[in-house]
Order: structure tokens, then sequence, then C-alpha cells
């Protein structure tokens, strides 16, 4: 079968789904990332053969090979989108074509294979099917789905890519990001260690890029602070991104946001943002911020808000920002106007309770 043949998926429904009880205990208090559901996907590529045995299976642990590529290399990618239960109580995920495109974009610069972006789609809506009794109904929550990718071939030896690979998707009923709900985020700058350089991996959505974040977000817990703040690899002054979300910067009516260099993340919320602040009359410029900048335009009141937005964490106002020598507040650190109107903007179209004017919206 090649690339270019449409999929159909084999369906093997579990016998041991968890009983209504459980789920609706689960639930009740999902957090985010730690209960799954019933089934996933997985589908299997080979060099020369290409996507074969793509399948529904019930949820449950893989065996591989000690020597598996993945293991040794790291040649992983991931996605992470979610659905939304509507208001009428129709299911619909946001924007999947986006992230396939995102996975494929990825998927070049990992050399690996690339998915129709049809059968992305499609693997997303069989397994948001099957489990749909696991998309929440409390107003907030969600079913996030973590679509991934490994390199499968067990052997090692880094002169050519894996020749075999399995993608998968696995999905986890979500409450909000961070425990705190839309409170304001304290931020670390961390310009002791890079995310991404020119010319590396800081737009492919890979699990390398992760790894190497962790010892920086684990400083900014043991400074006090949400999340870390990545700034550029080269003078370590200009603001990129946060670990897992875009940013966004408000000058009374004016959003700037940094431009995608290559070294940050293409944020699907960010993109979406752009075009809903277009629509509400913002003006929107793509550009680079120093954090001297962000310092000053927060001290002379230009500055009027900071906020990071991304799948999990949708909009996220930024309250406080500290770094190894400075620190300082933005606004009087409460929510501003603009990130509360953005936010409800976005969240009203993806629960549909607004106009899906821009066509956002996939119904499952
Ligand atoms: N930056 C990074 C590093 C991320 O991991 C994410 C989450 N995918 C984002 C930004 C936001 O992207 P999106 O809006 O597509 O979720």
């Amino acid at each position: 079968m090649t690339t270019a043949q449409k999929l159909s998926f084999d369906v093997q429904l579990t016998d041991h789904a968890r009983t209504v009880a459980e789920r609706e205990q689960v639930l009740a208090n999902p957090g985010f990332g730690q209960h799954f559901t019933d089934h996933m996907i997985s589908v299997d590529y080979t060099e020369g053969v290409g996507w074969h045995d793509a399948r529904l299976l019930p949820y449950g642990p893989l065996t591989l090979d000690p020597a598996t590529s993945v293991f040794h290399y790291a040649q992983e990618l991931f996605e992470g989108l979610k659905a939304y239960r509507q208001a009428n109580g129709s299911i619909a995920t946001f924007r999947p074509f986006a992230n396939a495109a995102r996975f494929n974009a990825s998927a070049l610069r990992m050399a690996m294979p690339e998915l129709p972006e049809e059968t992305f789609v499609e693997s997303l809506e069989l397994l948001v099917q099957t489990d749909r009794e696991w998309v929440p109904t409390t107003e907030g929550h969600s079913l996030y789905l973590r679509p991934f990718m490994i390199a499968t071939q067990a052997a090692l030896g880094v002169n050519y890519p894996s020749r075999a690979y399995k993608y998968m998707v696995i999905a986890s009923p979500a409450a909000s990001y961070f425990s705190g709900g839309v409170k304001p985020v304290s931020v670390w700058l961390s310009t002791e260690y890079t995310r991404a350089a020119p010319g590396g991996t800081g737009f492919a959505k890979c699990g390398g890029n992760y790894a190497a974040a962790f010892v920086a977000q684990r400083q900014a817990v043991e400074n006090g602070c949400d999340q870390v703040v990545w700034l550029d690899a080269v003078e370590h002054r200009y603001v990129e991104e946060m670990g897992g979300m875009n940013l966004f910067f408000v000058f009374g009516n004016k959003l700037l946001t940094p431009a995608l260099t290559g070294t940050l993340l293409p944020g699907i919320t960010r993109d979406s943002i752009i075009t809903m602040a277009g629509d509400l009359g913002l003006e929107v410029a793509e550009g680079r911020l120093s954090i001297e900048e962000w310092q000053a335009g927060c001290e002379s009141g230009e500055l009027t808000e900071a906020f990071a937005c991304g799948t999990a964490a949708v909009i996220t106002p930024v309250g406080t920002v500290k770094g190894a020598d400075r620190g300082w507040t933005i606004g009087d650190g409460t929510p501003g106007p603009v990130t509360l109107k953005l936010r409800d903007e976005l969240v009203g179209v993806q629960y549909g309770a607004r106009p899906d004017t821009h066509d956002w919206v996939h119904k499952i």
C-alpha cells in the first residue's frame, strides 16, 4: 500500500471498557493528561511499503524491542488538539487540518514520513466517535487528543533514519491546564538555557525540544514561577515563546507577537488570535521584543497586558515576570480587558457559542 492510497481502519473494540461509574469519577475531576480513554489509534509505516495496518485498538501498553530507534535517537514528534462538547451536545474539534499540516512539517524536519492529512483527521474522528462518552460536558473541560509518531526500526546506528514508524493517537479528558483557572501566571526568563537555534528544530513539535526544556522549567518552578519564557539563542534578549505556549503583548489596542523565525512553534491558537484580533479591529504585528523593552513598556504604562496562548492553556494572562537580575509586574497583575475579550471570543467559537466565521470548527 502506498501513502497515496486511502487507508481504512480496522476496528477492534475493547471488552474491558471502564464502567459508567468509573468514567464519571474520572470526568468529575480529570486534571490534565492523567487519565486516558478506552481506545487508541495505531498505524504503521514501512519504507518501500508506505502506511499500513490502520487500526482502532483497546487502549494499552506497547511492546517494543529495546533497540527500537526512538529510545536512542529520539526520532519522535507529536501534536495536541482538543475535542469540545458543543452547546447543543454535539462534539467538534478546532482546526484539525492545521494540526495535520504542522504534523507533516515536523515530519519533514525529523526525516520521518508524512501522513496524509485526511488520514490524520479521520483517525481523530474515529477515536472521538468511539470514545465520545469521554468528551466532558463540564464547562471549560474538553477531550485532549495526542497524535504522535515514533521511529520503530529495531536497530542501532545513525547512518540513516529509521525505516519503520508507528503513528498513534491517544485521548485524555482535560480540565484547565493551569490548576488556578484564568488566573495570571508568573514567568521566568531563561537566560542560562536555549530552547532552539537557527537551523535547529524549534518550529517542529518533536519530543527532543521538550526533553531539553525541562531543566529550565524546573528552574522556573524553583524560582517561584509557573512557566519558563525562552529567549533567542544568540543574544538571550529577544522573547520567543513559553514552554508550551506562544506569547502576545498588548499596547493599548495594538498587539505584538514574536515572528515565526523558525525557532518557535507556529501555534494554531496564535494564528487564530491574529485573525480574531483583526476581526475585532485590533492591530496585530509580528515582530520582536527584547526583555528590556518588555520591562520599560510595563514601567511606562505603554505595554498594558501580556498573555500566553495554546491549545492546552487557551489564553492565559501573564501577571509577573522574573529573571536572574530583574522582575516586574504587567499592568496591575490582574487579567486585562483585551486578554479577556480575546479569550471569550476564542472559547465561544470552540464551544459553539459564537459564530464560526472562519470555518474553524470541525464537527465530529
Ligand atoms: N509553543 C510550544 C512550545 C508548544 O508546545 C505549544 C503547544 N502546542 C504552543 C506554542 C502552542 O501551540 P498551539 O496553539 O498549536 O497549541
